[in-house]
């Protein structure tokens, strides 16, 4: 049988989808096939081009996991076919991650196959919770076990008595947090120390990373009282009490705050990873999307009448704008004969992305305000482009028309009604958010839309609201949100470090 394919196994990391290797990120932007399991975050899978298989091969919750053999059957059919053929799994491939078991069933049938390592969930987990794997004079070995072995086995395949007796050695324990209380009978029974410092770390790495440190003997007491559900890793030694000083990811400004962002799918990145650097948790709730909208004119005409001024005032502005450049065959060189004005930060920066330094920004990011500076910096006969959405009101266009100058609007994008899938609906109904971000009124206005006037009220009244600026501010309050907190500077990096500086004060 002759093979097209290569096998790649490749380690994914502990959960959190920036841990991943460069290697990984490689193979999965030119993957054909791509076999994944549930702990390899789904999130990677978007690095995948759309022409890719993805295919599931992990347990489902209510159904039986898909079978080894099944898996390799899969691996095999695909290695006739396709290319590239990735096998993501959860951390390294090679611990407890049944990595070399395919391996060798690649090797029987004569495919071809590399392996990629990963951060496995140990390692993640000692270095996120702050609990070191070594320390000199203090822990000189590590061993990784899995206790995924039922209580009921007669012969045990671990050496209890002898990890029992272990000295100066960190004990990384994988496993599901039901057999923790047997595991640790076990080690208290063979005589290890029932004082001795251990850490439970659920969802290593992730945003909604917990950790508790405890004593062993405490350890199952633990997980029933604060309700700990796999995944966990377990640590145990010494290292283990420097958790409270080394627990670097526990102390960020937002650490456990789960946030719902309710800007556009397309336009949330920067302040989602701003908030995600930060430590949130953080909910995408785009009930918004925008679309590029094709003037009736071409751009090329519009262009041709030399405008003096280009004002934008926001990122998809500046984004639909270039797109419907581009689709016309032209690029920046037509802006040449312009100067161009933006609102923001972030819009100036996105112009920079496209190569473009914008000629004004006014001194506090509102209309009125850039209304007010920028009619100071032109003359009274500039003829100027005004690029836009669908917005019905723009208070930039309407007061520049009001106080006679030559302005013309140019409508590049439409915003559109969003409706989110239903799993996010009841997350956000059941998980009550520490706090609700609004960045725009249209973002207001949807989401009363989506929930129904009654409940969006009560969710945002049992939670807290921010605002980017006194506009949306203003559209929360029409709709009765009592209590609103505004972004000191109206930018997504002002709203963010509001955020921050609230959390911190609380
Ligand atoms: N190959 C994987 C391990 C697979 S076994 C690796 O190298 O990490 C599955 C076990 O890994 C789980 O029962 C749990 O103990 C652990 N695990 C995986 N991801 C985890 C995470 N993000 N946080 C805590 N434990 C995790």
């Amino acid at each position: 049988m002759s093979f097209i394919g290569k096998v790649y196994l490749v380690g994914a990391g502990p959960g959190n989808p920036d841990l991943i290797t460069v290697r990984c990120l490689e193979l999965l932007k030119q993957a054909d096939v791509v076999l994944y399991d549930r702990l390899a975050n789904d999130e990677l899978l978007k690095f995948c081009p759309d022409s890719a298989e993805l295919i599931f091969v992990g347990k489902e919750p209510d159904k039986h996991p898909v079978p080894q053999e099944e898996i390799i059957k899969i691996l095999i059919d695909k290695a006739k076919k396709f290319k590239n053929i990735l096998r993501l799994k959860g951390g390294d491939p090679y611990i407890f991650g049944r990595g070399s078991e395919e391996a060798l069933a690649l090797l029987n049938e004569g495919i071809d196959f590399e392996i990629i390592p990963g951060i496995t969930a140990g390692i993640g987990a000692s270095a996120y919770s702050g609990t070191p794997l070594t320390h000199r004079n203090l822990v000189t070995q590590s061993l990784f076990i899995t206790a995924h072995e039922s209580p009921e086995k007669n012969e045990s395949q671990i050496q209890w008595e002898l990890l029992a007796k272990l000295k100066n050695t960190t004990l990384v324990v994988y496993m599901g947090a039901s057999t923790l209380k047997w595991t640790v009978e076990k080690l208290i029974s063979q005589g290890m120390k029932p004082d001795t410092p251990a850490i439970i770390v659920q969802n290593a790495t992730m945003s909604s990373q917990r950790q508790f440190y405890s004593s062993l003997f405490n350890l199952p007491e633990i997980v029933e009282k604060e309700n700990i559900k796999p995944p966990i890793i377990t640590i145990i030694g010494e290292t283990a009490a420097f958790s409270d000083r080394l627990n670097w990811f526990q102390r960020k400004p937002l650490y456990g705050k789960k946030i719902v962002c309710t800007r556009a799918e397309d336009q949330s990145s920067s302040l989602t990873n701003f908030l995600d650097q930060n430590g949130a948790i953080v909910i995408n709730f785009s009930v918004i999307k925008t679309r590029l909208k094709t003037p009736e004119q071409s751009l090329k005409r519009t262009l041709a009448k030399n405008y003096d001024w280009i004002i934008f005032s926001s990122e998809n502005g500046v984004r639909y704008f270039f797109q419907l450049l581009y689709c016309e065959n032209l690029d920046s060189r037509q802006l040449s004969h312009s100067k161009i004005a933006c609102i923001g930060k972030e819009t100036a920066k996105m112009l920079k992305d496209f190569g473009l330094i914008a000629d004004f920004i006014p001194s506090s990011f509102t209309s009125s305000v850039f209304v007010n500076e920028f009619i100071e910096s032109i003359k009274m006969d500039d003829l100027i482009l005004r690029v836009k959405g669908n917005f019905q009101k723009d208070l930039i266009l309407e007061t520049l028309l009001e106080k006679g100058f030559n302005v013309e609007p140019i409508q590049v994008y439409s915003i559109e009604k969003k409706i989110p899938d239903n799993t996010l609906f009841k997350k956000i109904i059941n998980d009550k958010a520490d706090a609700y971000l609004f960045t725009s009124s249209s973002t207001v206005n949807n989401f009363f839309q989506v929930f129904g006037n009654d409940q969006a009220l009560k969710l945002l009244n049992e939670s807290r609201v921010f605002a980017i600026g006194p506009v949306t501010r203003d559209t929360l309050y029409r709709y009765n949100v009592k209590e609103i907190i505004m972004s000191e500077t109206y930018s997504i990096e002002g709203l963010g470090n509001t955020i921050i500086q609230y959390f911190s004060k609380i």
